[in-house]
């Protein structure tokens, strides 16, 4: 680490206020995280939360309205924690405060939003971070690791999960966008072909199966089933030429301080330690996956419209 850095870290230049909106489970974590003592000196000062419920404080942290958090002075970040619906207006009206935001995945339920999102924060010079915490854990690492210098001639992935409801989360591509991004890091950019959706509203099942293709024309499909009582599993079949990838071994570590390691990258990005190939390539990836959920979304409502609407590269 160049030692520029580690100065910085070591005693931070300038403090930056954040409030946290959304008390969920994610947004509980980032509480929690932006509570405990770091190991090294954080530039982040945790200013209170924001929650349509009436919460009173959590440890020291207050609950503050969020006309206040938009107007207060102190507040520098606003960390989205809230349900996907409203990730949008949030966001958007945190930039038009002048605020930095961390959100977690996903930003948006359509391409366009996410485009002029990102727009916003560039115009108004703000920091705009996706959360990925699915790219950080054990899992993944195996994953890339394995992949590497491997040539993929069809693949699947079948995840399955507890129930999602659409009217808080949206359509399952967005609310479960980190599939798609799994698959995007590990393969490259994606083509979608055309997708299935199969639907029990009465018992809240959902199952949708995407087909993908590599850039290589390699097929690729993504499973993602989700009803009551299905266990969180990844089911992984990845034929290489060289051989089979059928497991994903349980992680060793239990995946701790991943969203502790999400905002040490968000930091990077606040302090400008994040070089700008780095930042256009992790904004590229971001797009072109909110961009096959747009398709898969746009495809599976209008099933009439037979045929693929193009590759997703078409659509960045
Ligand atoms: P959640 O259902 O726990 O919370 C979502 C929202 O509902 C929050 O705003 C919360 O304040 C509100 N809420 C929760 N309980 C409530 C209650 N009893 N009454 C009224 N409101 C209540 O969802 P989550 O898992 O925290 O997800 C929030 C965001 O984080 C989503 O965008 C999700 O995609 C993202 N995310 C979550 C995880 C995770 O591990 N939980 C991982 C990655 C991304």
């Amino acid at each position: 680490m160049p030692s520029s850095v580690l100065r910085t870290m070591e005693r931070p230049e300038r403090m930056f206020g954040v409030v946290v909106v959304g008390v969920g489970r994610a947004g509980s974590v980032r509480i929690r995280d932006l509570q405990s003592p770091q190991l090294l000196p954080s530039p982040l000062k945790l200013i209170g939360f924001v929650s349509r419920r009436e919460l009173g404080n959590i440890n020291e942290a207050k609950q503050i309205s969020l006309q206040d958090a938009l107007s207060s002075t102190e507040v520098d970040v606003a960390y989205i924690c809230s349900e996907n619906v409203s990730h949008e207006t949030y966001i958007r009206q945190f930039l038009d405060a002048g605020k930095h935001v961390l959100v977690e995945y996903p930003m948006a339920l359509s391409l366009a939003s996410a485009q002029e999102l990102w727009k916003k924060a560039e115009e108004k010079g703000k920091i705009l971070h996706e959360e990925h915490i699915e790219l950080l854990t054990e899992e993944f690492a195996f994953l890339k690791n394995e992949v590497s210098g491997k040539q993929l001639l069809e693949g699947t992935l079948h995840f399955t999960g507890g129930p999602l409801e659409k009217d808080r989360f949206g359509f399952l591509a967005f609310s479960s966008i980190a599939r798609l991004s799994w698959l995007v890091s590990l393969f490259g950019e994606l083509a979608f072909i055309s997708a299935t959706m199969e639907e029990q509203k009465e018992n809240q099942y959902q199952k949708v199966t995407v087909n993908l293709e590599t850039v290589d024309k390699r097929p690729l499909t993504w499973i993602e089933e989700r009803g009551p009582g299905m266990k969180r599993e990844r089911h992984i079949n990845f034929l290489f030429e060289s051989g089979r990838l059928e497991s994903i071994p349980p992680p060793a570590q239990g995946n701790k301080n991943i969203f502790l390691r999400d905002q040490d990258i968000f930091v990077k990005k606040l302090l400008g330690q994040m070089s700008s190939e780095d930042l256009a390539k992790e904004k590229k990836r971001i797009l072109h996956c909110l961009g096959i959920a747009d398709e898969i979304q746009k495809y599976c409502q209008h099933p009439k419209k037979e045929g693929p609407l193009g590759g997703a590269e078409g659509t960045m």
